[in-house]
């Protein structure tokens, strides 16, 4: 890559919060900690800040939030009028962020990411990268469920067309310049992990390891993570519907087929009540026909959300200072 020279950055962290409030305010200890440390490594720049984004959460992670906020400019916090989901909460911090920021990392409030790993998103930035995704190393703090379910999700994607990343989660780099083109998607149905790699850009990963939950629950329901997988798909791919084209014609084939052997019976003479093959063909074709209806009709959900161009999340309160941060100052 051409080396280009950049000015140090303003950055920053914006940290999607649903129910987080075992976790936050240890979570805003280590995540000040590490941008003083940069500031001071002349990393980044003195205006940088953590941005907390409440996603609509129903117990006192609000209350925190602003407590934190209240004692330290360092802090801001963006809150959301009700829960719109993961991808919604990091849209909404990125958007804000951006008017202020000259890149943005997203990164989970439960200090799963290793935080460590801003030290070489930064470097990639600094090296002329737009985007700098984060990837873990590995699984080893997953159950196996979650393990078993991401590989097999992953392959699935890639089967049916997505440009995911594999193993790479909302753990992110992204420049102005890159936030400013993600601002001019509209859709809906945002499935960043997928849309930002289509986006181009000099772009690089950056591995690092993950470790287990600080304190609290993953927020990430069965139902959430199946919501997701699914517009993962269906928000980046059309190929399910070609398959069902393929499947209507292999279908297709098969009852001339049938036709043909049937009426090839009835010549012989051979009128064999046929019960069975009966019931299966009639079973074969009804489960194909709902199945590809489902999936159309996945699909023409997506075309009627979209449709009504809704706002994808609305942003309740925001806590933002202007911080007394102009060169040499201590914060
Ligand atoms: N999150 C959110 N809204 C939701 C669910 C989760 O903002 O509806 C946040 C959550 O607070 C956390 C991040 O998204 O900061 C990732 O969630 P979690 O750690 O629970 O997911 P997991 O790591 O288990 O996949
Ligand atoms: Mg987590």
């Amino acid at each position: 890559m051409t080396e280009i020279k950049r000015e140090i950055p303003v950055l920053y962290l914006v940290v999607p919060c649903y129910n987080e409030e075992e976790v936050v305010e240890k979570t805003a200890a280590v995540m000040r900690e590490k941008l003083s440390r940069l500031e001071r490594e002349n990393k980044i720049a003195k205006a940088s800040k953590i941005m907390f984004v409440n996603d609509g959460s129903k117990d006192a992670t609000l209350r925190l939030l602003h407590g934190i906020a209240a004692g330290d400019k360092k802090f801001s916090v963006v809150s959301l009028s009700g829960n719109y989901g993961h991808q919604s909460a990091i849209l909404a911090g990125m958007m804000t962020a951006r008017k202020y920021a000259d890149a943005v990392v997203t990164i989970d409030a439960d200090l799963q990411q290793d935080i460590e790993a801003l030290d070489l998103f930064l470097q990639s930035y600094m090296e002329g990268c737009e985007v700098v995704y984060g990837v873990r190393n590995d699984r080893h703090s997953d159950g196996i469920f979650k393990k078993v379910t991401a590989t097999a999700y992953y392959r699935l994607m890639h089967m049916l067309g997505s440009t995911v990343m594999t193993n790479h989660a909302d753990y992110r780099l992204m420049s102005k310049k890159a936030l400013d083109a993600l601002s001019e998607y509209r859709e809906t149905n945002l499935f960043l992990r997928g849309l930002i790699p289509t986006m181009g850009f000099p772009s690089d990963v950056v591995y690092f390891d993950v470790k287990a939950r600080e304190a609290g629950h993953s927020k990430y329901t069965l139902s959430k993570m199946l919501t997701l997988a699914m517009d993962g798909i269906t928000s980046m791919s059309v190929r399910p519907l070609r398959l069902i084209g393929g499947l209507g014609f292999l279908m297709f084939l098969f009852s001339v087929a049938m036709c043909v052997i049937s009426l090839v019976d009835w010549v012989m003479g051979n009128n064999v009540p046929g019960y069975t093959t009966t019931l299966i063909v009639s079973l074969i074709i009804g489960g194909i026909t709902l199945l590809s209806l489902g999936i159309i009709g996945e699909y023409v959900g997506k075309i009627y959300m979209e449709t009504k161009h809704r706002p994808r999340y609305i942003i309740d309160t925001l806590v933002w200072r202007e911080g007394e941060d102009k060169a040499g100052e201590e914060q």
